[in-house]
């Protein structure tokens, strides 16, 4: 794909096979983990077809402008651009999301905590619930709980206005306009003097400061700094919204928060020595990680000082 190599491409064509498997050596040798996979996905989106459609025409020869179109996208992969950043997209639960640097790509893991608040949403059996999604970054999990449960609307909020451009994007892409309204600031900060939920749900930054070495370069080098890192400890944010949730949550309003692997307990315990909740619940992710702490605001709490 180089110069030379393009000199060498009129006499030997490129075809689907030759530059997926040429692809898929170059992203290794620049240490991209899944790179055959990711150079069908480059190549499947230049194509305009399933990774699988694209196995029925593995002697198809590339147009040049298809190879005009593909070379700086696997170029941003190898340089370890997140693929979803390049492609602009995420799945998320039923949804497909715009994702671009600027705002976290959802993850599986925040699937669950959309499923877990699902579970407790229905069992409400009302139409009508309406919820706080504190860090919503793309929006993924106020969309996904909007699309699927019974609520009514969300309040969805960020310190980054990056991601309430994607959120905002995302939200009127999937005809939501009315039902998701987008605030900015931090914690508490956008929730107006006596202003109610029956949800507060986040996945807000807690990797700690020292997991910083540890986190792939996709990570560390592209997404927002400031939807990773929660201080010292990973847990800054989240104290902030146990400490504040307590007075923007209705009776018998539900927490939920998405937290980092062996913080499950310290959350757990932050909401129990709070004193404003009961059934303190921490909850399993897909791998077997304590991942979700929720709790129910008790009886007398939110009457407090309201
Ligand atoms: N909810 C999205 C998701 O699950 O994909 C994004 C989660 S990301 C881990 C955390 C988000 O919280 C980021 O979008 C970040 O900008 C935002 N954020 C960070 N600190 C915040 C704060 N103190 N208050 C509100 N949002 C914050
Ligand atoms: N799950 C993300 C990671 O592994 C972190 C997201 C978050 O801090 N909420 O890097």
């Amino acid at each position: 794909m180089s110069g030379s190599s393009s000199a060498r491409a009129h006499a030997e064509t490129w075809t689907v096979l030759r530059l997926m498997l040429w692809s898929a050596d170059y992203l290794k040798t620049q240490g991209v983990p899944s790179a055959r996979l990711d150079a069908e996905y480059l190549l499947a989106h230049v194509l305009g077809l399933g990774r699988l459609e694209m196995y029925l025409q593995h002697e198809r020869p590339l147009t040049a402008r298809e190879l005009d179109e593909f070379r700086p996208l696997l170029k941003r992969r190898a340089k370890r651009e997140p693929l979803q950043y390049v492609l602009g997209r995420q799945a998320f639960r039923d949804l497909d999301l715009e994702v671009r640097p600027g705002v976290l790509i959802p993850r599986p893991e925040t699937e669950r905590l959309v499923e877990e608040v699902l579970t407790w949403a229905r069992a409400r059996g009302r139409g009508d619930l309406v919820g706080l999604d504190l860090g919503t970054g793309s929006g993924a999990i106020a969309l996904s709980l909007l699309s699927e449960g019974p609520f009514e609307r969300f309040v969805g909020t960020d310190v980054s206005p990056a991601a309430l451009e994607v959120a905002a994007g995302n939200r009127d892409a999937l005809g939501m306009g009315e039902r998701l309204e987008l605030r900015a600031g931090a914690c508490f900060e956008p929730v107006r003097a006596g202003e109610r939920f029956d949800l507060i749900v986040s996945n807000p930054p807690y990797v700690a400061e020292a997991e910083r070495p540890g986190l792939a370069p996709e990570v560390v080098d592209w997404e927002p700094a400031e939807a990773l890192f929660g201080g010292p400890d990973g847990l800054e944010v989240i104290r902030a919204i146990v400490r504040g949730a307590g007075s923007a949550l209705g009776p018998e309003g539900l927490l939920a928060l998405e937290v980092g692997a062996g913080q499950a307990s310290a959350v757990a315990a932050l909401l129990e020595i709070s004193g404003d909740y009961r059934d303190v619940e921490i909850r399993k992710d897909l791998a077997g990680k304590e991942r979700v702490v929720m709790a129910t605001l008790a009886a007398m709490t939110s009457h407090r000082g309201g």
